[in-house]
């Protein structure tokens, strides 16, 4: 009866414990934006990195992280689930994009901003350039480089100078060149900007001076110094041409000091 009594006991012990319930009070020390309703994961998604024990929405991008993490867990791509397709249908992605959906994947990374928090990313990019995207993100989060928003373009309407001036880091964009008529290479999802605002695209025709964003002038001055400025010598740079992309800031007829393509 004693050994059966211990038995008891011991398999008790043993017994996993039931689940919590989800919370549905946001962590303290989150960011106030209200969470938008929690979505299945799909079944390609990767498994929801958890920024703190009562956050069970799948990637809250573009938000603080509030608890311990492991980076480890939040650094993946997948094809673009079906709330993905509806959020960028008839912004990012509109009729007559050559690229298919099925070409494009959803990444979810880490950043720091320039207040050294780290947040939640998110970009879409062509599938052929993902695993570099996730290597180089994971090389800057690592060395604590700062990057001050990265939310799909969408969350912008697909508006490229209102992304720029939030100063949010973006890739696919299915738009022509701004004043061309020529497709980007963000309509491929083939290319990145990276802290527009602080990085613009400087251009002399003329003896003309153009800015995009124009709200970037005082970021035009490519010889004065400030935290974020993309150059010849910079981590970010050099980590996206040993990866065979090519950065705008060393083309001659303009200076894209922001973007990279590959
Ligand atoms: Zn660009």
């Amino acid at each position: 009866m004693l050994r059966l009594t211990l038995l008891c006991i011991a398999l008790a012990l043993c017994a996993p414990l039931p689940a919590a319930a989800p919370a549905t009070t946001a962590a303290p020390g989150a960011a106030s934006t209200p969470a938008p309703a929690t979505l299945p994961a799909p079944a390609n998604a990767p498994a929801p990195c958890r920024t703190a024990p009562s956050d069970t929405r799948p990637w809250p991008a573009g938000e603080i992280v509030a608890g311990r993490i492991d980076p480890d867990t939040c650094f993946a791509a997948a094809p673009l689930d079906a709330a993905t397709r509806s959020r960028i249908s008839g912004r990012s992605y509109k009729e007559g994009c050559p690229v298919a959906l099925a070409d494009l994947r959803y990444l979810r990374v880490l950043h720091r901003d320039f207040e050294g928090r780290t947040l939640c990313g998110e970009m879409i990019c062509h599938r052929e350039i993902a695993d570099d995207l996730l290597a180089i993100f994971r090389a800057l989060y690592d060395a604590r480089y700062p990057i001050a928003r990265m939310v799909l373009i969408d969350d912008y309407d697909a508006d490229d100078t209102r992304s720029m001036e939030a100063n949010n880091s973006s890739s696919f964009n299915f738009r022509p060149i701004a004043g061309s008529r020529s497709l980007s290479r963000h309509a491929l999802g083939r290319a990145v900007d990276i802290n527009p605002l602080f990085n613009p695209c400087v251009r002399t025709r003329d003896g003309r001076t153009t800015i995009e964003p124009e709200a970037a002038r005082p970021y035009a001055d490519r010889t004065r110094d400030f935290p974020g400025r993309l150059d010849a010598g910079d981590l970010c740079v050099e980590l996206f041409k040993a990866r065979g992309f090519r950065w705008g800031g060393d083309w001659r007829s303009l200076k894209d000091y922001q973007h990279f393509e590959k």
